[in-house]
């Protein structure tokens, strides 16, 4: 039977999931699929690497699914196509590991006590994280479950990429810069190694652009700064997240408008970004196809600020010998990344038109300094990778 590694990523409302094969020191794609309507009406299917789709059917009478039963969903399929039995190891995305947690960590009731001491740096995500873990302990009892950290990857950050300018208590208490999106950077970073391993020691700036979005520069695989911030709302505008916001915006929304925590949780995460600038769509595909001059305002100030970002993080570290454009939109919208390197000839950057259009690996004229380049990432697969380490280390079970 061959050995497979899980991976878990749930959400308030959803529970993806990937399952990896672990033969001969090699992680391979099997499948991955996702339950959605956590709490409301399920819907969920899983697609095998072989283009196989499955639409899980869910029982309307046993009323609103939670996570437990949504694992049992994907149990159930396992079972059925017998990976159930071949399963070594769970891994799990969790948003926050706090400013100590550098490392993947093995989950047992000592680590669960951590992470829950961690909700409140992270309210909105870090309890369904935890939903999703004691989901699959109950689902795969005995198996080592392995918490993987959004944010360790940026605990290599110096002081003052993690830090505010408030009195110094704050930053002590955990209030801290700590950047988001880790696994990506991570994968990528990986990646990079294998396909220009001579600019992995150099300094490179690194995209995420998807529903979510941000950047990172990174010096001798180590990241150095991030445009995310104490949360996942900060830096880049996102699909509905505002990204940067003067925090004066703040205190006239409360003291003006008389709006809530809430509510104004509701209109920084939900309803701003793309999404709310447009008032069409937080989807770019949409956006981009749309002949509104709002759509166009939104795609406008989605560019200009990752050019200032771009430009921000080179002088973080000293200078830029390559860039990555990730994530659904950098992955995918040449538009995008020609509006974002057009004219950045200063920094070195001279885009292949051709080679950008084509959607190919590397984009950046043979003239230019800055090689930039476009490299699908896959958290999933760094997930397991972490996992199955982990689980097959036997100084990580004493
Ligand atoms: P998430 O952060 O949820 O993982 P993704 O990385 O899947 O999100 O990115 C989703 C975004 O990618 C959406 O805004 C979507 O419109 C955009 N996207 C996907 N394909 C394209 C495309 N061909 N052109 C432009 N944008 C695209």
């Amino acid at each position: 039977m061959s050995k497979i590694v899980l991976t878990f990523n749930a959400g308030s409302s959803s529970l993806k999931f990937a399952a990896f094969g672990a033969d001969n020191g090699r992680l391979n794609h099997l499948a991955a699929g996702q339950v959605e309507g956590i709490g409301a009406n399920p819907k969920g299917s899983v697609k095998r690497a072989t283009g196989e789709t499955t639409e899980f059917a869910f029982d309307r009478a046993a009323g609103k699914l939670d996570h437990h039963a949504a694992t049992r969903v994907i149990l159930h399929w396992l079972e059925q196509v017998g990976y159930a039995s071949g399963i070594i190891a769970v891994g799990h995305r969790v948003v926050h590991g706090g400013p100590n947690l550098t490392e993947p960590m093995l989950i047992d009731e000592a680590a669960l006590a951590i992470l829950r001491k961690l909700i409140p740096l992270a309210p909105l995500h870090q309890p369904h994280n935890l939903a999703g873990i004691e989901a699959a302990i109950r689902a795969f009892p005995g198996k080592p479950q392995v918490a993987c950290f959004d944010t360790a990857f940026h605990r290599s950050h110096p002081f003052v990429s993690d830090t505010f300018a408030l009195p110094r208590a704050y930053y002590d208490e955990g209030v801290r810069r700590y950047g988001f999106h880790g696994l990506s950077y991570e994968y990528i970073t990986s990646t990079l190694k294998k396909i220009a391993p001579q600019i992995v020691r150099e300094d490179v700036i690194v995209a995420h652009l998807g529903n979510g979005a941000s950047m990172c520069a990174i010096k001798n695989g180590r990241s150095i700064a991030s445009t995310m911030g104490f949360t996942a709302l900060d830096g880049l505008p996102m699909g509905t997240r505002c990204g940067q916001l003067d925090p004066g915006v703040l205190l006239y929304l409360m003291a003006e408008k008389k709006m809530t925590a809430e509510q104004i949780s509701d209109l920084l995460y939900k309803e701003s970004g793309l999404k709310g600038m447009s008032g069409i769509s937080q989807d770019m595909r949409e956006l981009e196809a749309s002949d509104s001059p709002h759509a166009r305002d939104a795609i406008d100030y989605f560019v200009a600020r990752i050019r200032r970002e771009l430009a921000g993080l080179a002088a973080s570290v000293e200078g830029v010998e390559g860039i990555v454009f990730t994530g659904g939109i950098g992955e995918n919208s040449s538009r995008i990344r020609k509006a974002v390197l057009s004219g950045m000839e200063w920094m070195g950057i001279v885009l292949d038109d051709e080679a950008n259009d084509a959607g190919a690996q590397m984009i950046s004229a043979k003239e230019s300094r800055t090689v930039v380049f476009v490299i699908p990432t896959d958290e999933e697969r760094m997930i397991a990778k972490h996992t199955i380490e982990i689980a097959l280390d036997p100084r990580k079970h004493q």
